[in-house]
């Protein structure tokens, strides 16, 4: 345990540079894992254009990945340090400089199973911004049932010749990498014949078709792999343990949708006084100017809802407190994934309730930027339980893997 006293400057630190260095223009942005901030790659779009020079300061002090070790482009800050950072960030409303499934998901994930050489290719790229990566699990028949995937990947001398179609690939189109799950031995058991492959999407042979979504974006992709040739050296962990990798990276797949929804006000702009958003939206739907709301049920609702998410809010720092240096996510995260984005369900069905007949705009006059985005937020909600696993799915891990109960 650092002397708390060291703790204290380090904070003062934090500040004074935060102070001298964040571009005031960031302030207030909203990012999320559904888009929203900088996330990179060899075409970045920097939103507003301040988040590039934020982007840079925070790159030079190793602040896109703080507790990643220096050598790879990291801050090397302990777990207690990089907390103070983002209880400082928070403060501050300065976004993370950098979203991405690269620092999210593949770059864990590196550090884990990765070589010395393809920690160095890739994860100073991740840090830097460079590099955007997506994640090439699911295939049209294989969901829920991952383990039995059919893209073939074929040893031909040093490289690989894979071929076969990954679906819902999200940002598909706007990624450089993919991290894939690829069948090499046909024969094996299934999840035994799983080997996890790194493949630059600039390779001939990979192709991307966007997928549309009933909340009208495209954000996701069906990735076509048609004899793409992949050097050996790309696989991580080993040729046919793809599967120990896989589960590890769902891990931290899981821990990052749990926390990005788990507290859907953490970081959002709120006038003093004013309360929540979801106080505010029942104000502006006529539930009163001042004082409490005035229909008690959605008074009631919406406090139910807010100390669910500060409970588990609150639940998850001390899951993450509790957490040694180097702990990994083990299937306890599929609690959270599962709480977190059913919360968040349910804090959109109570605004587009809230909203009534306005939360139904789908275009045209009648219903202004936000009542629209409301609706397709709301739609994209439904989502959240099926991505990085289905609740249900999550619920049998839970009842096998963490309570121990029989098939
Ligand atoms: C927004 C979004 C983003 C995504 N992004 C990506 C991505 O970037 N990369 C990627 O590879 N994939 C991605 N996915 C795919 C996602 O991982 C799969 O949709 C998910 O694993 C479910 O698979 P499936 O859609 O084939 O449904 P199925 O597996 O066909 O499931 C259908 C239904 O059956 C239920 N079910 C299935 N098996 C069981 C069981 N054993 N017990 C109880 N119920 C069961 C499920 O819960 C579900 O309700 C994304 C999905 C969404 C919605």
């Amino acid at each position: 345990m650092p002397d708390p006293a060291d703790l204290d400057s380090f904070r003062l630190g934090v500040r004074t540079w935060l102070d001298a260095n964040a571009p005031a223009e960031v302030r207030g942005v909203l990012t999320s894992i559904e888009g929203q901030g900088n996330w990179g790659g060899r075409r970045p779009t920097f939103d507003p254009p301040e988040m590039k020079t934020w982007m840079e300061a925070m790159v030079a002090r190793g602040w896109t990945a703080p507790s990643w070790p220096v050598a790879y482009g990291g801050g090397g800050l302990s777990v207690e340090q990089a907390k103070v950072l983002e209880q400082e960030l928070a403060a501050a409303k300065l976004p993370p400089p950098l979203m991405g499934f690269g620092l999210e998901m593949i770059g864990p994930t590196l550090l884990q199973f990765g070589t010395e050489e393809q920690k160095r290719d890739h994860l100073t790229k991740i840090t830097r911004g460079e590099i955007r990566w997506c994640q090439g699990y699911s295939e049209p028949d294989s969901g829920s049932d991952l383990a039995s995937l059919q893209t073939r990947a074929v040893r031909d001398g040093d490289h690989f010749i894979v071929n076969g179609r990954k679906v819902w690939t999200s940002y598909g189109d706007m990624a450089d990498w993919i991290f894939a799950l690829v069948r090499t031995d046909p024969a094996a058991k299934k999840q035994e014949g799983i080997t996890f492959l790194l493949i630059d999407m600039e390779t001939p042979g990979v192709s991307v078709r966007p997928i549309r979504l009933i909340s009208g974006k495209s954000p996701f992709c069906e990735t076509i792999f048609d004899d793409v040739r992949v050097p050996v050296k790309n696989v991580l962990g080993q040729i046919n343990g793809g599967w120990t990798v896989a589960k590890a990276l769902l891990g931290y797949e899981r821990s990052m949708i749990a926390d990005a929804f788990g507290a859907s006000e953490r970081g959002a702009k709120r006038k003093k006084g004013s309360g929540s958003r979801l106080v505010q939206l029942a104000r502006q739907y006529g539930l009163g100017d001042s004082g409490p709301l005035s229909d008690s049920v959605v008074r009631d609702e919406i406090a139910q809802l807010e100390m669910d998410e500060c409970a588990f809010h609150l639940t998850v720092q001390r899951s993450r407190d509790a957490a040694k240096a180097g702990h990994r996510p083990g299937p306890e995260s599929s609690l959270f994934k599962v709480y977190a984005t059913e919360l968040n369900k349910d804090r959109f069905e109570l605004s587009v309730r809230i909203a009534g007949a306005q939360g139904l705009g789908w275009e045209g006059p009648g219903y202004d930027d936000d009542e629209i985005a409301l609706t397709r937020q709301w739609l994209r909600s439904r989502g959240n339980s099926i991505e990085g696993g289905t609740s249900e799915v999550q619920l049998n891990i839970i009842a096998k893997r963490v309570l121990g109960l029989p098939d």
